[in-house]
């Protein structure tokens, strides 16, 4: 017989790909001038399901003066977006979208790295002012859910045998965590931009896939991933058929454009082959 005490606290009927779970920040460990890495923990993170790759997920960042939105209501958080929504503005959090960049479910421990570009919005404020103990909400994939394999992750290389990957800072997190499911015949390329050579990262990637980082320092943003994908390309043609490239952008979305422009009308990227995902746009919020 079911008591009240064994019941969850939380009862869904059904159980959605994504949801809410409530989490604390456990450390905070700086990586470099230009990012944070939080590891958030919370007795619900057993079930945040993920093979990490470049899982998006949604961070309810906290604001100053407003207290965290309950995005649980009645349904247990399965229509959490629609409840999100419906919250006026003045209790509404802000959504920004991260990359769960390691999940440790039996230690029920999730790490995100954050770019921290300044006093320009919620997050980037949120992440250079919080302290281990904040509480926010995470949403992401729900391991409960039967289908929730697979959803929010955008690499899929097929049986390619060449990657390209470039992204800029906000894309390390992602490139990261798809290096490090690689097996070791993988062989490619790998171009990151950052802001500064203190932000470059250790990373693990197998010996056929080189990696280069770009510092940029003064020069404006993309400008040297661009040209380093250029140069590359170049060296390689033809990009087409037998090669079989496969090719993952993401970054600020104009340079993101404009690099799979490039491969596909230039290069002769088949487009099919090219993953491409504006992760942030110059001069305007994320919404
Ligand atoms: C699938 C996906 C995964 C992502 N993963 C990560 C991740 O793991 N780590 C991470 O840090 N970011 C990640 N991002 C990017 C992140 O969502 C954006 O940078 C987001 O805009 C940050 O929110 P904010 O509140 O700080 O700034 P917003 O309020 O969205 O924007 C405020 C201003 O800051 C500018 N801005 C936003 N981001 C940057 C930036 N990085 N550099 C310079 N200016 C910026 C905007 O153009 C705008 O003018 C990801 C985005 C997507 C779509």
């Amino acid at each position: 017989m079911l008591t009240l005490t064994d019941a969850p606290a939380r009862v869904r009927l059904s159980e959605p790909v994504y949801r809410p779970f409530e989490v604390t920040v456990a450390r905070i460990r700086r990586l470099g001038p230009s990012f944070l890495r939080f590891t958030f923990t919370g007795d619900d993170l057993e079930h945040f399901g993920t093979e990490c790759l470049d899982q998006r997920i949604k961070v309810v960042v906290p604001v100053d003066g407003m207290p965290m939105c309950d995005l649980f209501g009645a349904d247990g958080g399965a229509d959490w977006y629609a409840t999100w929504r419906a919250l006026p503005d003045a209790e509404r959090n802000p959504l920004r979208t991260y990359t769960a960049r390691a999940v440790r479910p039996e230690l029920r421990e999730v790490d995100v790295d954050f770019v921290c570009h300044g006093d320009t919005g919620p997050a980037t404020r949120w992440a250079t002012t919080a302290q281990p103990g904040d509480s926010l909400l995470l949403v992401g994939p729900n391991a409960l859910c039967d289908t929730s394999a697979g959803v929010g992750i955008e690499w899929r290389p097929g049986d390619a045998r060449t990657l390209l990957l470039a992204g800029d800072e906000t894309a390390v997190p992602a490139i990261s965590g798809i290096l490090g499911s690689l097996d070791d015949s993988a062989t490619g390329h790998v171009f990151l931009e950052v802001p500064y050579a203190d932000d470059i990262q250790h990373v693990t990637a197998p010996a056929g896939v080189t990696v280069t980082w770009l510092p940029r320092n003064d020069l404006p943003h993309g400008e040297r991933l661009t040209e380093a994908v250029r140069h590359w390309a170049a060296g390689h043609p033809p990009l087409h058929g037998a090669f079989g490239l496969y090719a993952w952008l993401a970054g600020e979305a104009g340079t993101v454009k404009a690099l799979r422009r490039f491969l596909v009308r230039e290069a002769g990227v088949d487009r099919s082959q090219v993953a491409f995902m504006g992760y942030w746009r110059a001069g305007r919020p994320e919404n």
